[in-house]
């Protein structure tokens, strides 16, 4: 099924405005078979497909695609032109900031330790957000694989990958490409998708002045595995080679 919104915008089953309140966007496209529950915010331009659940207050930035039987908690924050794929479990505590992609069965998760019940099994536990539940930040940019697991208490960083079916357990630095479960950085891939440096499973990746093969983008890489964007190469300047610089300190040109 295309996702895109076009074909959501041409499709009049899938025009339904809702609560008067303004809580949701009139110009949001919210699918009949959807819940919505009163008090959700959802911004002008998005789109919830079918049997999609979002329970309140979750906040849903504008723009924005939510695929079919995806689920989205109370306590969650989505960022504009963010894009869910269809069964996207999104439990409380997650932030997702703009422009992040979670491919189809994407599963966040919460709580790291957890029980059903009480230590003597006589009580459920509530499932609301407690001192169990541990947040999950996913930064701008980012994009997550099919069927990835997503641990908690964790960083997404910007613009980084997770492989399909990574069992993310750790924090993910900026623009790394992780994979595997638990998922290790194999390299790291530039803002538009494409790998600029690979590395083994769990190395530090290194680069300096590395060019992105699709777009001419510009990167370092430190001893830390920081990645630096590095924008602004004049077209009469060599890209710096040298590698002998291991301490990560020296000045390097800003984000343009
Ligand atoms: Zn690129």
């Amino acid at each position: 099924m295309n996702l895109s919104a076009d074909t959501v915008a041409r499709d009049p089953s899938g025009t339904v405005a809702r609560d008067p309140s303004g809580a949701v966007s009139r110009d949001a496209r919210v699918h009949p078979t959807a819940d919505v529950e009163s008090g959700v915010q959802i911004g002008a331009g998005t789109a919830i497909w079918d049997h999609v659940h979002v329970r309140a207050p979750a906040r849903i930035g504008a723009e924005c695609i939510v695929g079919g039987k995806t689920y989205i908690a109370g306590e969650v924050e989505i960022g504009d032109r963010v894009k869910l794929n269809a069964f996207v479990y999104v439990c409380s505590g997650v932030t997702i900031e703009r422009g992040v992609m979670a491919g189809a069965g994407t599963i966040f998760t919460n709580d790291r330790f957890p029980r059903a019940t009480t230590p003597d099994l006589s009580e459920l536990r509530s499932s609301d957000v407690d001192e169990h539940t541990l947040p999950t930040l996913v930064r701008e940019g980012a994009s997550i694989g099919a069927g990835a697991v997503i641990g908690c208490g964790i960083e997404i960083g910007r613009f980084a990958m997770v492989g399909m079916g990574s069992v993310v357990s750790r924090t993910v630095p900026d623009f790394h490409l992780v994979v595997g479960s638990p998922a290790r950085t194999i390299g790291c891939v530039c803002r538009c998708g494409e790998p600029f440096v690979r590395c083994a499973p769990g190395e530090i990746p290194r680069a300096r002045a590395a060019r992105c093969p699709v777009c001419d983008r510009v990167y370092d890489v430190d001893a830390t595995g920081m990645v630096t964007e590095v924008f602004e190469i004049s077209d009469n300047e060599t890209p710096r080679t040298e590698t002998s610089d291991t301490d990560g300190t020296t000045a390097r040109p800003g984000p343009a």
